[in-house]
């Protein structure tokens, strides 16, 4: 595995990480696997807060608590509504101290509430001297200027953000600043929502001037592909890489949403969320990679599937309310083809709706418990802001 130093931190980090966000799909036993398996290669970045993904990670890293570097988030504007978020995680993976605690900054309001009096930098700093916490981060995947303006604050030590091989708007407008500060950064979306290869996108970022590459993998499969991808040498792409990177930007950089939310939403008369159906649906994304053969015989936990129907179901009617008005599109700086993505996605659910009806899924998991909070089920309104 290969490390590099995490910015100011002085930590040495391992070049891929595994965040929650996908792994927390599968049974608890199957994502600690995966945990595990990462130690075992030499990972030491771990983050998440989302769903229980923190319980997958707690029997691994009690193994060699300081050998990782653990991260987590909040939303909470606050200084004690963020405190108390601290403490859960703390609670959660049983541990006496997490090593990022990071914020997420959408939007330039976020930062002012964060760093207003009473805001939520408050209780990251009181936290950090009660030792609960060993640094300060950012982590937004909106408007990236937002980060960077929280970064000139001098208190932000390691930032997450997206960058890969379609969205490279970090290059300009971000890591100046970063690189400024000396702050570590963290790469997010490194596959562009399943857009991108990982045997091109991962060895290009690689090649970029940051540290962690927070794959959003899934399960062993992603992890030893992924693992496998990034040791290599010497790390520079080849000419014929260099090449099938730039037709991949082309192919893709239209059908890229950069969630600039309030373009395309205001306009919207319907209320649909659309930078959420684009990109961040998780159950839509695994369809996308999956197909509809490959998600009805995946591994997902079953508390996954009990929900699935109902979650398809509640993404296919909001995707039905669009008017076809095309005023999305007419203010979309980025010219995406939103109603034939629309399009794609409706046929991909109807035909999965079909599918989980002929599996039975609804009924046959009915009983599998959640571990996660009631509200949770993805829906256009569950949105963070
Ligand atoms: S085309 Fe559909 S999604 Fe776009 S603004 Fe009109 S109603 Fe909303
Ligand atoms: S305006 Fe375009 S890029 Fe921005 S959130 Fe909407 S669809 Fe995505």
């Amino acid at each position: 595995m290969i490390y590099r130093r995490l910015g100011r931190t002085e930590r040495q980090v391992s070049l891929l990480g595994v965040g929650g966000g996908y792994v927390m799909l599968q049974e608890m036993a199957a994502g600690t696997a995966v945990y595990q398996r990462a130690y075992e290669l030499g990972i030491n970045y771990f983050d998440g807060r989302y769903g229980y993904s923190t319980f997958m990670q707690r029997p691994v890293i009690k193994q060699n608590r300081e050998f990782f570097i653990v991260g987590s988030k909040t939303a909470s504007p606050t200084r004690d509504a963020a405190m108390a978020r601290i403490d859960e995680d703390l609670r959660e993976l049983d541990t006496p101290y997490l090593d990022i605690y990071y914020l997420r900054a959408y939007n330039h309001d976020m930062i002012d509430a964060y760093f207003a009096p009473g805001g939520a930098i408050e209780a990251l700093l009181e936290a950090r001297r009660q030792g609960k916490i060993r640094y300060l981060g950012l982590a937004g995947h909106s408007d990236l200027t937002a980060l960077a303006r929280g970064v000139e604050t001098g208190l932000i030590d390691v930032v997450q953000f997206p960058l890969n091989i379609a969205r490279r708007e970090a290059l300009d407008n971000l890591m100046p600043t970063l690189l400024k500060h000396d702050t570590g950064m963290v790469i997010m979306k490194p596959l562009n929502a399943g857009l991108a290869p990982a045997e091109l996108a991962l060895p290009w970022l690689a090649n970029q001037p940051i540290h962690v590459i927070n794959a959003g993998l899934a399960n062993m499969d992603h992890l030893e592909l992924d693992a496998a991808i990034l040791d290599r040498d010497p790390m520079a792409l080849s000419p014929e890489e260099e090449a099938a990177v730039e037709q991949m930007r082309q192919q893709t950089t239209t059908i890229t949403c950069r969630i600039c939310i309030k373009q395309c939403q205001v306009v919207c008369e319907p209320g649909i969320v659309i930078d959420w159906h684009l990109y961040h649906n998780i159950y839509q994304n695994e369809l996308r990679r999956l197909g509809t053969e490959g998600f009805i015989n995946y591994s997902f936990a079953d508390w996954f599937k009990r929900d699935a129907e109902k979650s398809f179901s509640s993404s296919l009617a909001s995707l039905n309310t669009c008017t076809q008005c095309r005023k999305c599109e007419e203010v979309c700086p980025y010219h995406l083809p939103i109603l034939d993505m629309f399009a794609q996605m409706k046929g991909q659910q109807a035909d999965l709706i079909e599918a989980i009806k002929e599996a039975g899924w609804t009924e046959k998991f009915k009983d599998a418990q959640s571990p996660l909070p009631a509200n949770y089920l993805p829906t256009q309104r569950s949105r963070i802001p």
